[in-house]
């Protein structure tokens, strides 16, 4: 089987078993990870009703709290004018952080002015990665990522899930801590070959940031920067869901989910009998492409069907506006 559609298949049967939120595809600290699921915390609820999008990591550390509104280059990481790049990223993450509700702004003597609009919940208790590979008898640079990972322990546990049949030598091949799961993608089961170890993510960690015949690359990374990059990839994580949001302008494509759940939201080719991947199957090129607009596909409404994300929540700022308004009464 396809990667692409293995993977989707994965992602549809986790999230099937999983009370937190799925990601596919998302970039780390020197790697992007196939599939990450985000164990929800004890004030998860807060962190759906506050808004459905990533919320940046510069505005959730920044100096802004829910009290008293602070100049916003006070507040956002902007050290100084000369730093233009720096400023333009916190000038961004306010932006961004405005638009999504998670601050609110005031003008005062021609400066803005911001506070977060609620307190930033403890929402997440723990990171799963998973890194699929239907078959492990083409496994690429499979042992060298699973090394990765384990080294710098970004993720409580990492689960390598796989169409094949697993045999000890292969186990031998990949960390100890890396459990490894089959994965039967018509039936949507999965067979724990080996459990995962918790990996020590409150701890520094090695990032082998490349290997060389002789010579391996490492970056140490401090148990401060992983808490940060963790909460980036829970809060990307979030925003970004799993299922592919664009589908082809084919006749042959219909929005649909693997045969262990129909009833989902993803691009099934009726002419190649299976999941595709848009970006890179379909198109003029393709012998059975047939123009015709893309397929009705609510991709949110699927999230919110199968996961605790809401995709318009009402926000600490509406939900404000409608105490003051009763309060007016
Ligand atoms: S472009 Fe090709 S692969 Fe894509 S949906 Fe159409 S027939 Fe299927």
């Amino acid at each position: 089987m396809r990667e692409y559609a293995f993977e989707l298949a994965v992602c549809a049967a986790l999230e099937a078993d999983s009370d937190g939120v799925l990601a596919r595809q998302l970039g780390t600290h020197a790697r992007v990870v196939d599939a990450v699921e985000v164990v929800p915390g004890p004030e998860f609820q807060d962190r759906v009703d506050l808004t459905a999008a990533a919320i940046p990591s510069l505005a959730i550390e920044s100096e802004v709290g829910p009290g008293r509104a602070r100049y916003w280059k006070d507040a956002v990481d902007a050290p100084s004018d000369r730093a233009r790049r720096a400023v333009d990223r916190a000038r961004r993450a306010v932006d961004r952080a405005v638009e999504i509700g998670f601050f609110e702004a005031e003008r005062r003597g021609g400066r803005e002015y911001v506070r977060q609009a609620a307190r930033y919940p403890d929402w997440f208790d723990g990171l799963r990665a998973f890194e699929n590979k239907p078959d492990l008898g083409r496994p690429g640079d499979l042992a060298l990522q699973l090394r990765k990972d384990v080294s710098l322990g970004l993720f409580d546990e990492v689960i390598l899930v796989t169409g094949s049949y697993v045999t000890g030598a292969h186990l031998n091949r990949f960390p100890e801590e890396v459990g490894v799961w089959r994965f039967d993608p018509e039936g949507g089961s999965f067979e724990v070959v080996r459990e995962a170890s918790p990996l020590a993510v409150d701890e520094p960690g090695i990032a082998l940031l490349d290997e060389h015949p002789g010579r391996v690359d490492v970056e140490p990374v401090t148990a401060v920067e992983k808490a940060r990059l963790r909460l980036r990839i829970a809060e990307r994580a979030y925003g970004k869901g799993w299922r592919p949001e664009t589908f082809p302008a084919c006749e042959r494509v219909e929005a649909r989910g693997p045969d262990f759940r129909p009833d989902d939201t993803l691009p099934f080719c009726a002419w190649k009998g299976r999941l595709v991947d848009p970006a890179r199957e379909c198109g003029s090129d393709c012998a059975g492409h047939e123009p015709a607009d893309p397929p009705d596909a609510d991709v949110a409404r699927q999230r919110e069907r199968h996961t605790p994300w809401r995709r318009d929540p009402e926000g600490a700022i509406r939900r404000q506006a409608a105490l003051d308004r009763f309060g007016d009464r």
